[in-house]
């Protein structure tokens, strides 16, 4: 199983499911290529807030959003634990979104990317390539 390096869980689910970050049945709902790229973009371009519920804030369906949630699509691949919104604070989100499509989606880690929109939404749909889609 892999647990992000940088990620708390309570970034990752919203707090009316949070159970604490040893609550393994929560890493499991994600796609590890996720989380593997949240942490290799963390890791390459700085600091990235995904849920800021925990310290007060208002973003708590940046992550995985229960089926419940009637936020963005139906079949949202949040909804699948397959994708992910961040937002960099190190460095600007167009040169961090230009870089994951260069590099074809971190070499076929990320299988979808957003484009024009102010965060950088990743996921790991089931494509192959890389599928670029506007809101
Ligand atoms: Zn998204």
């Amino acid at each position: 199983m892999y647990k992000c390096k940088y990620f708390k869980l309570y970034e990752l689910v919203p707090p009316e499911i949070y159970k604490g970050e040893d609550y393994l049945k929560h890493w499991f709902i994600f796609d590890d290529r996720c989380l593997r790229a949240i942490d290799i973009i963390r890791e390459k371009f700085g600091k990235c807030v995904v849920n800021t519920w925990k310290g007060g804030g208002s973003h708590r369906y940046r992550g995985f959003r229960p089926f419940t949630c009637d936020i963005g699509a139906y079949y949202s691949q949040h909804k699948f634990g397959r994708a992910i919104d961040l937002v960099p604070l190190d460095e600007d989100v167009n040169t961090v979104r230009q870089y994951l499509i260069d590099t074809k989606g971190l070499d076929g880690l990320i299988t979808g990317i957003e484009l024009d929109v102010d965060w950088l939404h990743i996921d790991c749909r089931n494509y192959n390539g890389l599928y670029l889609f506007r809101p």
